[in-house]
Parts: C-alpha cells; sequence; structure tokens
C-alpha cells in the first residue's frame, strides 16, 4: 500500500489541522480522561471541542452518513486519528460511539435507534460497558448475571466488574443470562438500560494509582423492559460479539506513544530536576531510550498494517492482536523508561499533585500496568496469533 497521501487525502490532511488549529485549543486531553473520565467537569470542558467534531460531521468518523456519522473511508479516518493523536487530542467518543452505535445499526429496531443514536452523537448520553464479571473476564461467555423474563420486563441480578466511568454513566449496555440451562454462549442476551434503574449500585474501585477509573455495579431485582434488548433473545453473545472483530486500527495509541516519547527526549533536555537526574546521564538510559524509539517506529508500521488491511474491506484478525500487544507492552516499557530517567527520584510519587513532573512519571508507570490488561489480555492475544495466525494446534 502507498502510505503518501493522493491529492485529495493531502486536501482532506490540511483540512484535518486547520480545523485543530481553530478548534484544538478547546480540548487538549488530558491524561485519559477523554474516553472514561467523563465527569460532569471534564463533559462541560470537552462540550465546545465535542460541538466543534458534532459540526463538522467528524464524532463518529466510522459510522456511515445515513446515521450521522462522517461516512469516513479507512484511510480518511488514519489521516483523522493521526493528527488528532499527533496534537494530543481525542475524538471523545466513548463506548457509545466506538461499540454501542455500530452494533445498534446493525442489530437495533427502528424505535432503539431512533432513541439513542443520535443522543450518542450529541454526547447526551455516557455509556457504561457491563461485560466482565468476578468469574468471566478472558472467559467471557461464563458470565452469571441473570435476566429473568417476567411479562414485559426482566428482572437482573448478579455484578458486573472493572466497569469503566459508570460512575459518570447515564445508560449501561450489558450482557445477562437469559437461559441457564442453553449451553453457556447461547443463554445470554444483551440488554440496555439507564443507570438510575432502581436496583442499580455502583461502588468505585481504585487502582493502584489512586485513579478512580473503574467501578463494580450490582444489580439488583433491576426491571429492564424487554424492549430495551438489543437483538434476539439468547443470541446476545453474537450481537455483543459483532464488534470485537472490528478492531480499530491502533493508529491513535501508536502515534501517542510516538508523543509520549518526544515529550520525554524534551524534558530529558529541558527540565533542570531530568538534567542533572542520574538516569538522564547514563549511557545505559540512553540505549534504553533508543531502543523505546525504534519500537515506536515498528508500533507504528503495526497500525498501518492493519489499515491497509480494512482498506482492502477486510477485518484485521489476528493482525490487530499483533499490534495491541506490541502497542500496549510498548506502554509499559515507555512508562519504565520514563521512571528510570529520573532515577531515584522517579519514584517519589504525588498522586494528588500528578502536576509535579516525577509525580506524573510514576503515576503514568502505575497506569501503564492495566493497558495489557484491557481489552483483552496479552495472553489471550498471543493465544490468537499462535492458533489464527500461525496455525499452532490449540491446548
Ligand atoms: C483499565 C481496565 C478497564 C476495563 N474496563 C472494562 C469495562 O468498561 N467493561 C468491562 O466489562 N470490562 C472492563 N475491563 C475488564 C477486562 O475486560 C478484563 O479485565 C479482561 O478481559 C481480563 O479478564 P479478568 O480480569 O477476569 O482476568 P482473567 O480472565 O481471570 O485472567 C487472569 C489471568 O489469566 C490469563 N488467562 C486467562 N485465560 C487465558 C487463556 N485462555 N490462555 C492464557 N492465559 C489466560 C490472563 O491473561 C490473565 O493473566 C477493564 C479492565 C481494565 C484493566
Amino acid at each position: 500500500m502507498d502510505w503518501d497521501d493522493n491529492a485529495q487525502e493531502s486536501e482532506f490532511r490540511a483540512q484535518v489541522r486547520t480545523f485543530i488549529a481553530e478548534h484544538g485549543a478547546k480540548q487538549r486531553a488530558g491524561d485519559g480522561e477523554e474516553s472514561f473520565g467523563n465527569s460532569p467537569e471534564v463533559r462541560a470542558r470537552t462540550k465546545p471541542w465535542r460541538d466543534a467534531l458534532v459540526a463538522n460531521g467528524w464524532i463518529a468518523p466510522a459510522w456511515p452518513k445515513s446515521y450521522g456519522g462522517a461516512g469516513m473511508s479507512p484511510k480518511e479516518q488514519f489521516i483523522l486519528n493521526e493528527e488528532l493523536a499527533e496534537n494530543g487530542l481525542s475524538n471523545v467518543g466513548g463506548f457509545g460511539v466506538m461499540m454501542l452505535g455500530p452494533t445498534l445499526m446493525i442489530h437495533g429496531d427502528e424505535e432503539q435507534k431512533a432513541e439513542h443514536l443520535g443522543k450518542i452523537l450529541a454526547g447526551e448520553v455516557v455509556w457504561a460497558q457491563g461485560w466482565s464479571e468476578p468469574s468471566a473476564g478472558s472467559d467471557l461467555a461464563s458470565l452469571q448475571t441473570r435476566a429473568k423474563r417476567d411479562g414485559d420486563e426482566y428482572v437482573v441480578n448478579g455484578q458486573k466488574i472493572w466497569t469503566s466511568g459508570a460512575q459518570h454513566a447515564d445508560w449501561i449496555y450489558m450482557l445477562a443470562r437469559t437461559d441457564p440451562d442453553a449451553p453457556k454462549h447461547r443463554g445470554i442476551s444483551l440488554l440496555m438500560f439507564s443507570m438510575r434503574t432502581p436496583g442499580v449500585d455502583v461502588r468505585p474501585l481504585i487502582n493502584m494509582a489512586d485513579q478512580h477509573g473503574f467501578n463494580e455495579v450490582f444489580f439488583e431485582d433491576v426491571r429492564v423492559p424487554v424492549k430495551n434488548r438489543l437483538g434476539e433473545e439468547n443470541r446476545g453473545w453474537y450481537v455483543g460479539m459483532t464488534l470485537t472483530d472490528y478492531e480499530r486500527s491502533g493508529i491513535g495509541s501508536a502515534v501517542g506513544t510516538q508523543r509520549r516519547l518526544k515529550q520525554l527526549l524534551d524534558v530529558s533536555r529541558t527540565d533542570p530536576q531530568a538534567k542533572q537526574a542520574e538516569g538522564t546521564r547514563s549511557k545505559s538510559w540512553r540505549l534504553y531510550f533508543a531502543d523505546r524509539w525504534i519500537e515506536a517506529e515498528i508500533a507504528r508500521l503495526f497500525s498501518y498494517l492493519n489499515i491497509s488491511i480494512q482498506a482492502r474491506n477486510l477485518v484485521p484478525n489476528y493482525e490487530a492482536s499483533m499490534s495491541k500487544l506490541y502497542t500496549t507492552e510498548l506502554g509499559q516499557r515507555i512508562a519504565h523508561t520514563a521512571l528510570k530517567m529520573y532515577g531515584l527520584q522517579g519514584m517519589a510519587w504525588d498522586a494528588k499533585r500528578p502536576e509535579n513532573g516525577r509525580g506524573r512519571v510514576a503515576t503514568g508507570y502505575l497506569s501503564a500496568v492495566s493497558s495489557t490488561i484491557a481489552g483483552g489480555t496479552s495472553e489471550i492475544q498471543r493465544g490468537i496469533i499462535a492458533t489464527r495466525g500461525l496455525g499452532l494446534p490449540r491446548g
């Protein structure tokens, strides 16, 4: 595939750059707050940026125009994501834009589409994803939360865990078992309901970086109208999995990775504390840093690979796993490189004052741990590469 922009793509890139120059200052993405940190303050602060994206039709680049999206080709999405990530900007879509919207387009009835799609695009309703449970993560089909039919309603009882942003979400889409006697993939349905429905209880989980990103969510006799089921009863597994094959290219995270390295380079040259630190001055750190630089280039090539597959109207499979595995493990190595830069001082951690340079490094190191777990662990990605990519026999 030719990665140079053709005339039309150059024009589009110029358009994106003009847009960023005009509106980018409205939202400089904070540390990962863009997707999940939908607190009222963040929502209010990022509203002008969201409104600018909405006005331009870029809030949902991949959605078809008929549903209010931008209907961009994979290459155009790549250009948009690349330019946003280069500038540290996010597309503020969250689960609604990334996951639920496209699933609704395929499996939703007209009433459901009319009710939800517009609100997702306008950012009026923020969604949480209720997949994982204490005993169902990698093996998600083992989930035990029950939804028992009672006339026109389901009565939901059970528990979800690691539910990102549930403390701020307005609605949740979740998987629950509607037929406990069916084989495990066949007795599951996908339900959508307001987080304010009686019986929904959100309890915070604080991660080791002292951040409140995810939660436990308990359901006790939560009554959900049957019309809020997405897709057929007991076919929810297949509805829910519709999108997992449509992996994103990872270009945002690959470019974000390079951006973090450039910032680190800048700090190592300009911050007096960093310049003096034992890590920065050591030869081994410089070699370590050079390795990261090369790896970041490789991460970018992995995303190019995925985009080139999408551009041929195919869905990346084990290739998306290679990109996810490589980029997230690299993210952890970069966090470690930043920590080493400051030497022992890098471990001085003041979580309440992350604006303090060294504090940010330590917090970043702790936060990076979860990236190889969220969205499918590194072991699961390796399993996919081994079996689907290399054709090795299943264990
Ligand atoms: C930051 C973050 C945000 C998250 N947000 C959400 C969210 O919003 N909604 C949601 O539903 N979930 C969310 N999750 C949960 C996430 O999807 C699960 O943590 C993930 O799927 C792993 O499941 P688990 O934690 O139950 O670990 P387990 O599946 O119990 O795995 C434990 C260990 O065993 C290994 N393992 C398991 N199975 C295999 C296998 N077949 N082969 C080899 N090794 C294996 C795993 O790699 C891991 O090391 C989030 C997680 C994180 C870290």
